[in-house]
């Protein structure tokens, strides 16, 4: 059997069929089993931080394999310890729980919110145990994540949901302050939605929100799991709006491709959770929080956020001038930072043609061509994968 085969054979059918193996990579870019190049702005979907095999990660990641890889949660690791506190020096006074995914952050969330309410109804439990959604938000593949994900796409075949969910228009203030009742303990929206195709929240609703939940004594809960780790030039998404919310949710590029996620909470509300109350076998090893302080010590040494900033006010009039050249194929951009989308009318054609000419995108929602470039792109990879874009639509 090939590779190819073997993994079409006995890989789990529930995804696409895969259009290439991969092999090696290096920084920003990929090789294929045939040796052929590959500039990577998917970077394992938001996840490679640092592009792929970073020196330093790997060097981080490689001496603590050798010192101490695993202890479960039922001892303290420095590293745990380090990764918490500098999460929640970037967030604010809180704590922090970790996990291996984002879903798993997603579901540390959920829990709280079915804590939180029931602190607020004197200790009983059911009576406020709703969550405000968006509509077109991705939240995960568990049971809770699906729940809060209204979509056929993902919900479909897995019914029933869980109830206490209700969703509200993504940016639509009023569809949210409707909904949040006496029973309602959290609202819960990404900050951008990133798997809809890279929607930002805007400045008055994610404020809005943020009065809304404050004023009526409900949770503000961020999934940054696409968005977060300095993304959009800011280490989390968030702060580009002026708001704190009272949990996080993330993961994607935390680890730098090391399996990771993490939730922080507020400290008014992380006494919600007692000992006993939450828990994982391998969430917060050492091996896992070496990978992501590594990734946090390179964004600070190499100035990543600035780049970042530097990089991103140069791409996107690069990219809307790409899209206004071809009305054709491209109807606008959208995002923030390298968390950004040429919207296309085909999309899935857009990536099939762009990945023939060397460079890898992710589809979206809404039309997105996903551009996911690691944080410590040059501006030469940058111009490379522009030339690709404008000639890849120059074909179609
Ligand atoms: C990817 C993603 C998740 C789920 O993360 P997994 O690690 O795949 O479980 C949740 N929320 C958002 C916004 C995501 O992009």
């Amino acid at each position: 059997m090939t590779t190819e085969q073997r993994y079409d054979t006995y890989s789990l059918g529930n995804y696409a069929k895969a259009p290439l193996t991969l092999l090696r990579g290096r920084g920003v870019r990929v090789w294929d089993e045939r040796g052929r190049e590959y500039i990577d702005f998917i970077q394992g979907i938001a996840t490679n931080t640092l592009g792929h095999c970073h020196p330093y990660w790997v060097g981080q990641v490689q001496a603590q394999a050798a010192t101490l890889t695993h202890v479960s949660n039922l001892f303290r690791n420095e590293q745990q310890g380090l990764l918490a506190e500098a999460l929640a020096l970037r967030a604010g006074p809180g704590r922090v729980f970790f996990c291996n995914s984002g879903a798993e952050a997603n579901e540390g969330l959920l829990k709280l919110a079915r804590l939180h309410g029931r602190e607020l109804s004197g200790g009983r439990e059911g009576v406020r145990h709703k969550v405000v959604c968006a509509l077109n938000a991705f939240h995960g593949r568990t049971f809770g994540g699906m729940s809060a994900t209204p979509q056929e796409k993902i919900q479909g075949g897995f019914r029933p949901m869980l109830d206490g969910f209700a969703f509200g228009e993504f940016n639509n203030l009023a569809s949210f302050e409707a909904l949040v009742d006496e029973q309602t303990a959290a609202v819960f929206v990404e900050t951008i939605q990133g798997e809809s195709g890279i929607l930002p929240a805007t400045m008055n609703f994610l404020q809005g929100l943020r009065r809304l939940c404050s004023e009526r004594g409900v949770l503000l809960m961020l999934d940054e799991v696409q968005c977060g780790i300095g993304r959009t030039g800011r280490f989390y998404a968030f702060e580009h709006h002026g708001v704190t919310p009272d949990a996080i949710g993330m993961a994607k590029g935390l680890g730098g491709g090391f399996p990771i996620g993490a939730m922080w909470i507020a400290d008014k509300y992380a006494g919600l959770f007692k000992p006993g109350s939450h828990g994982t076998t391998f969430g917060g090893t050492p091996l896992a929080c070496s990978a992501s302080l590594a990734v946090l010590d390179v964004i600070e040494r190499e100035g990543l956020l600035e780049n970042v900033q530097a990089l991103s006010a140069e791409l996107h009039p690069r990219l809307a001038a790409i899209a206004a050249a071809h009305p054709a194929v491209f109807s606008g951009v959208r995002g923030m930072g390298f968390h950004v989308a040429l919207v296309a009318h085909d999309n899935a054609k857009v990536v099939a043609a762009l990945r023939t000419n060397g460079l890898l995108t992710a589809p979206g929602g809404n039309g997105a061509v996903r551009l996911l470039p690691p944080l410590n792109l040059t501006r030469d990879e940058m111009l490379a994968a522009l030339a690709i874009l404008e000639s890849t639509a120059t074909q179609l």
